[in-house]
């Protein structure tokens, strides 16, 4: 299994059926279907207050819901499950739900961010998908293209129409390229101005358009660092859906160390052996360097370099 929190999405997204409205209408009510409420784009959590076991998320019947499905802001169909069929539902235009208290009982509205740590893998790749839906479905609701007619919402939530000039329009994902330039035994980290005292990180940034990802690592490896990469080898990716990015992790192997740093992106960079960072898991980082915890796929890919 990925072990990258967000990549463990275990639904079965069933897509060739969401344009079916009688399906979709149909699974509404059955006994099996379960939703999760968003409010401000936050999903409801109930949290552990056990350490050793899981925060989870909060999912309801149709029966549980009755009252409010109907005036909801929207559903989006998620997908299947084992069988069963799982909705997001978006209730930010019901300001009272926080106040019901059988809704409610323990949980709480809790962003994404922050609860992903304590969440199991498979909750994390719900979220993924089901919180990159709701943002998208709250950020594009007039049409951008004739002049701002409300769009209605098709397929189940996963495409919008303008019914004056017939555009539609579908999901968006932002990719970002994340990577580490590697020059024989050490490997590049980066901070820019905004992280945390002392906390470094793998170079990164978006992908623009009519570039490959490629060409991509290469120009945002010299932008930031002032180094040439030879090669780029792709690894993993990692849905972030804040709101609704794919983060491409790659390594890069580069001419030389020489860096000529861009100041207003990366203010320090260090090159750090494999027994440099060995000792920053451990704390024990001469300079108290530290680097993004597990959830970040810079994390990941720094694991990743460290034991191949
Ligand atoms: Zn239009």
């Amino acid at each position: 299994m990925n072990k990258t929190v967000f990549a463990n999405n275990p639904l079965n997204r069933t897509a060739n059926l969401r344009n079916n409205i009688e399906w979709i209408n149909s699974i509404k009510r059955d006994s099996n279907t379960k939703y999760l409420i968003f409010y401000n784009e936050k999903p409801l959590i109930n949290p552990s207050i056990d350490h050793s076991k899981n925060s989870e998320i909060k999912l309801f019947s149709f029966e549980q819901l009755d009252k409010f499905i109907d005036r909801a802001n929207y559903l989006v169909f998620l997908g299947q499950n084992g069988g069963k069929s799982l909705f997001a539902v978006d209730l930010s235009n019901i300001e009272k739900i926080k106040e019901n208290t059988e809704i409610m009982e323990e949980a709480k509205f809790i962003d994404v961010r922050s609860i992903a740590p304590n969440l199991s893998s498979e909750n994390t790749g719900i979220l993924a998908q089901a919180k990159s839906m709701i943002s998208w479905n709250n950020t594009y609701t007039f049409c951008s293209k004739c002049s701002g007619v409300k769009l209605e919402i098709k397929d189940a939530g996963y495409k919008k129409l303008c019914n004056s000039c017939k555009t539609e329009f579908f999901p968006r994902v932002d990719p970002v390229v994340i990577m580490l330039p590697i020059y024989k035994d050490k490997c590049l980290l980066g901070r820019q101005k905004i992280f945390p005292p002392r906390m470094y990180s793998a170079l990164a940034g978006f992908l623009e358009p009519g570039e490959t990802i490629e060409d991509a690592v290469k120009r945002e490896i010299n932008e930031e660092s002032g180094l040439t990469a030879l090669d780029v080898e792709y690894k993993f990716t990692q849905p972030w859906p804040f709101p609704f990015q794919l983060m491409i992790g790659c390594l890069a192997n580069v001419k030389d160390d020489v860096l000529n740093l861009d100041q207003d992106e990366i203010e320090d960079a260090v090159w750090l052996s494999r027994e440099d960072l060995n000792r920053i898991f451990v704390g024990k980082s001469p300079q108290r360097i530290w680097i993004p915890p597990a959830m970040a796929i810079a994390h990941q890919l720094i694991i990743h370099w460290m034991h191949n």
